[in-house]
Order: C-alpha cells, then sequence, then structure tokens
C-alpha cells in the first residue's frame, strides 16, 4: 500500500482488527520514510450478477424476476410457497457461488429446470416449453420423454395426477402429456 503522504512504497502494517462487526478488516499502517501513519479497511466487494441475454445483452440480475417466471410455471399447482422459496434460495446461493460477475440466461434456465423437476413435472414442462423455446409438438414430446425417463428411473413424478391439469396458457401440452406418458410407462412397464 503506497504511502498517502510521500508515495513511498514501503509502508507497513503495525495493527490488524476485525472491526464493523466482523464485517471489515481495520489496519494501521505507518511509513517508514516519512513516519507517516494511516487506516486501511478491507471488506468483501458485493459484485452485481449481470445475467447475459441470448442476444448478448446484459442485465443486472433480479431476484423478483426470476421468482415471477417461476411463479408462472408453477401458476395452479400444488406446491407451497415455502418450497418456491427454498427453491429460488438454492438457485440464488448457487449463482453467488460460482464466484463469477457474470452468469447466462441458459445456466439460470438449467438451474431452474433442475428445480423444479424434483417438485412439480407440469411447471417443469411450462418452464420447458419457455427456456428451451418450443416451436412444436414434438420438443414437448421430447421433454416429456425426459419425464418419464426420469419417472421411471426414480419414481420421483406422480404423473397419473396430472392427467386433468389444464395448462393455463391454452397450449397441448397436457394432453401431450397424457399420450406420450401413457405410451412410455407401457414400453417401460
Ligand atoms: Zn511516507
Amino acid at each position: 500500500m503506497r504511502c498517502p503522504q510521500c508515495s513511498g512504497e514501503n509502508t507497513q502494517v503495525k495493527d490488524s482488527r476485525p472491526t464493523e462487526e466482523n464485517t471489515a478488516i481495520r489496519r494501521r499502517r505507518v511509513c517508514p520514510d516519512c513516519d507517516a501513519r494511516f487506516t486501511t479497511f478491507e471488506r468483501v466487494q458485493l459484485r452485481e450478477l449481470l445475467v447475459v441475454k441470448r442476444s448478448g445483452r446484459r442485465v443486472s440480475f433480479d431476484r423478483e424476476k426470476l421468482a415471477k417466471s417461476v411463479e408462472i410455471a408453477l401458476r395452479k399447482r400444488p406446491v407451497e410457497s415455502e418450497q418456491v422459496e427454498l427453491l429460488l434460495s438454492d438457485i440464488v446461493r448457487r449463482l453467488e457461488s460460482r464466484g463469477e460477475s457474470e452468469v447466462s440466461s441458459s445456466t439460470i434456465g438449467a438451474y431452474v429446470m433442475a428445480g423444479l423437476k424434483g417438485l412439480d413435472p407440469v411447471a417443469y414442462v411450462r418452464f420447458a416449453s419457455v427456456y428451451r423455446d418450443f416451436r412444436e409438438v414434438a420438443d414437448f414430446q421430447e421433454v416429456l420423454g425426459e419425464i418419464a425417463r426420469a419417472e421411471a428411473s426414480t419414481g420421483a413424478f406422480e404423473v397419473d395426477a396430472d392427467t386433468n391439469a389444464k395448462p393455463s396458457d391454452g397450449d397441448a401440452s397436457g394432453q401431450v402429456n397424457v399420450t406420450v406418458l401413457s405410451a412410455h410407462s407401457r414400453t417401460t412397464s
């Protein structure tokens, strides 16, 4: 640390101690050249997390926006709000622990998909349809096949309970859901 008085490069730390309820370290420094004494603080730098969109545009990460998209996927689904909060906190924690200042929107989408997969299959398909930009029935069939495979191996999804589910956005995913899954369960059982 350069001396603020004589710009000497040889300043030394005489004392350092935690301060501000352990959120900072305060250091007393001295310059052997001019005998100046000064104090520095070391704090965690809370960086802003930037989301890199598919277009390449960068926007700051917004937990509220993430919550909205998860909420839309879970609309009218039997999932407790505490579970949703846990899912969101888990995603944010995972984003923070990456230790990078930028994250692609597709990475966030993958985290949400992974979370919804264990929470609610209908919400998972709804979110996937937006996240993967579904354009045709085959796209739904693909992701439903993934669910069926996961169900066959783990029993994680109670798919039969969803046969009466009505997709809120008027798409055909509910019907595709039933058809594909029953076709698949015949082949796996
Ligand atoms: Zn100095």
